[in-house]
């Protein structure tokens, strides 16, 4: 199969051989076809599985295929993503697949000034791609209106509901217009998401991915079990192999992404934080730090990684298992299996962490190899150096488990 079979104009073929892509994706080569048709689409896919070009491509054509002058404030196409790095990579793919063709593109999300994003949507655009909440402000302020849209996406549904963004897509949904093309991606599909699914689309097509199967078969796993008071330690003596060269490390709250960041740069480790108490500058700086590779390791909270398109992670370090949402798993595993590329991940899992892991294992159907490692607590607190030594002996074990009781309550409540 090739792009030209899935009937795309040349326009488009330039653009997918310029960005070096052989031949489409499962996705793509299911939902392309039926979106060209001017059908709706729920398409079950997670980020990896090349389901932005899955959109953006056809959309691309249909628009292009019957042109029409930009209206002020009145986009053709929306596209809503729940996090301001979707939204903003999502907008990117339009300006890389559509590089050889004429149209007016831009992003809204919050944090950031309105003033300039206001100004875009004045001079009119075709695309716009937005996270709920600043849509919703600017709509209100009279900034927006989508009674001349044609294209309506709905990008990551599961996460937008997970994050609370359920009233806000509910009443943008009540302001498109009845004549439109409505697309819907989500990594899962729950009775809730069926039925916001049921409200938005009409006669749709399903189109679906298998991520777990996919991702899981290509990312080599391996869990080490650890004490709590050991993760530190361990965490840095994987990381001190040399072919972690790109390394994303997962960590439950806020708090503990910050603490491991701190230890890593302590240790003489380029380590960057990235998590929702951070600003959008210091997010956007985090990434390119990364990308560029001047950070050798990425420190991530779930919501704070989602949608996060970097394609060379080599290494993906679970320092906390996902508790309490255990199919965030194969989400994080997944980014070191991108398009197709294979990739390790490390899991660190505490006793308090055991029931997540067989839950894990029965969600992927396979059970993970346990690397064996030689650290006691004395060996471990030597390996973590003075940067990030923990408190003096007597008090540890004590401490430690006040910590720890501390962490669980904060995590559930989260
Ligand atoms: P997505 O699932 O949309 O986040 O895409 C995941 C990654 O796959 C992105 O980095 C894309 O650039 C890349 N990609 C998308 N389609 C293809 C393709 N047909 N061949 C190779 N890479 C692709």
């Amino acid at each position: 199969m090739t792009f030209a079979n899935l009937g795309l104009m040349p326009q488009l073929l330039q653009a997918v051989a310029k960005e070096g892509y052989a031949t489409p994706t499962p996705i793509q080569e299911q939902a392309i076809p039926h979106v060209l048709q001017g059908k709706d689409l729920i398409g079950i896919a997670q980020t990896g599985t090349g389901k932005t070009a899955a959109f953006v491509l056809p959309i691309l054509q249909l628009m292009s295929r019957s042109p029409r002058r930009v209206i002020p404030n009145s986009p053709r196409t929306l596209v809503l993503a729940p996090t301001r790095e979707l939204a903003a990579q999502i907008d990117e793919s339009f300006a890389a697949y559509g590089s050889f063709m004429k149209f007016w593109h831009t992003v809204v999300f919050g944090g950031v000034s309105q003033v300039a994003q206001v100004r875009e949507i004045s001079r009119g655009v075709d695309v716009l791609v937005a996270t709920p909440g600043r849509l919703l402000d600017l709509m209100n302020q009279g900034h927006i209106n989508l009674g001349h849209l044609e294209f309506f996406v709905l990008d990551e549904v599961d996460r937008m509901l997970d994050m609370g963004f359920i009233v806000d897509v509910k009443r943008i949904i009540s302001k498109l217009p009845t004549h439109r093309q409505s697309l819907f991606f989500s990594a899962t599909m729950s009775p809730r998401i069926s039925e916001l699914a049921k409200t938005l689309l009409r006669n749709p097509v399903r189109v679906e991915v298998a991520p777990q199967a996919t991702t899981v078969r290509l990312v080599k796993q391996k869990v080490l079990f650890v004490d709590e008071g050991n993760k530190n330690a361990i965490l840095l003596k994987l990381l001190r192999h040399e072919d972690l060269k790109c390394v994303l490390v997962f960590a439950r709250t806020k708090r503990r992404a910050n603490n491991v960041a701190k230890l890593l740069t302590g240790a003489g480790i380029q380590a960057e934080a990235i998590h929702g108490n951070k600003s959008q500058g210091q997010r956007t700086r985090a990434l390119d730090n990364f990308k560029s590779g001047h950070a050798r390791v990425l420190v991530a909270t779930d919501i704070a990684a989602r949608g996060i398109d970097i394609d060379d992670i080599s290494h993906v370090i679970n320092y906390d298992l996902p508790v309490g949402q255990i199919e965030y798993y194969v989400h994080r595993i997944g980014r070191t299996a991108r398009a197709g590329a294979k990739g390790t991940a490390y899991s660190l899992c505490a006793s308090y962490e055991r029931d997540a892991l067989r839950e894990i294992e029965s969600l992927i159907r396979m059970k993970i190899e346990v690397m064996p490692h030689s650290f006691h607590s004395d060996k471990a607190r030597d390996a973590v150096g003075a940067a990030a030594r923990p408190p003096p002996k007597q008090h540890r074990g004590q401490r430690r488990s006040d910590i720890n009781r501390q962490r669980r309550g904060r995590f559930q409540s989260r």
